[in-house]
């Protein structure tokens, strides 16, 4: 589903240029789960960005679920991203403003679609927060903000899941109900699950591990 060939990124600062990633290629399988392990600094937040349509590599090609994102402009990414791919970030980023129910319409908003409240609804009552759609991001824990990105990330059924360190923020006990979540959708939907983690045990439950250091694949 996803093709990273010969990828190097660079971003330039002033006149300098400061190399990121370097010759990077791989391929992930429809339906599997990945992760993306390395030291901090490594190029691993880069790596996943590009891989999900965020940003453009500096060379190389990328292919994301039969469509080749190289050369395609900021709205053609967009229009990609909004159908294909899904995002769970470390800090959540939640809407602070819209209840959990509307952040998770929003995805199917961003693609045009009519939003449908029951699926949303139905949507967070798979991940434990039936009773919480009315909540706004600051009357919920951590944990709580987590399984309501988890939900939005799944609003639109993609093909593919990015979530950089998605319980780095939360203790044990949380991280254990989030990354069991994570699976479930993986074997419940087929899709495919790539996660940047720093947490070795977490990775050695994915089914492929994909190992930076320096920019490279180690
Ligand atoms: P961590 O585990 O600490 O999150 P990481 O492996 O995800 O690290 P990246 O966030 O991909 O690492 O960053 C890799 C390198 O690229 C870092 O040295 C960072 O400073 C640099 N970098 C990332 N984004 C930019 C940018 N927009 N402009 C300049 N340098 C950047």
């Amino acid at each position: 589903i996803l093709q990273i060939n010969q990828v190097s990124k660079h971003f330039v600062l002033g006149t300098s240029e400061i190399p990121v990633l370097k010759d990077v290629s791989f391929e992930i399988e429809e339906g599997s789960t990945v992760s993306i392990v390395g030291p901090s600094g490594s190029g691993k937040t880069t790596l996943l960005g590009l891989c999900a349509g965020l940003d453009q590599p500096s060379e190389g090609t990328i292919t994301l679920n039969g469509i080749q994102l190289t050369g395609l402009n900021e709205d053609q990414l967009a229009a990609v991203r909004n159908e294909h791919v899904g995002f769970v970030f470390q800090n959540f980023q939640l809407l602070p403003t819209l209840t959990a129910l509307e952040n998770v319409l929003v995805p199917l908003e961003l693609r045009g679609l009519k939003p449908n409240e029951r699926d949303a609804l139905a949507l967070l009552q798979r991940v434990g927060l039936g009773h919480r759609a009315d909540h706004y991001p600051s009357q919920l824990s951590g944990g709580e903000q987590q399984r309501v990105s988890i939900a939005r990330a799944f609003a639109n059924k993609p093909k593919i899941l990015f979530a950089d360190e998605p319980t780095g923020n939360l203790d044990a006990e949380t991280s254990q109900s989030i990354e069991e979540m994570l699976f479930e959708l993986n074997r419940e939907s087929g899709t495919t699950l790539i996660i940047v983690t720093h947490d070795l045990d977490l990775a050695a439950k994915t089914q492929q591990i994909i190992p930076i250091k320096g920019g490279k694949i180690a």
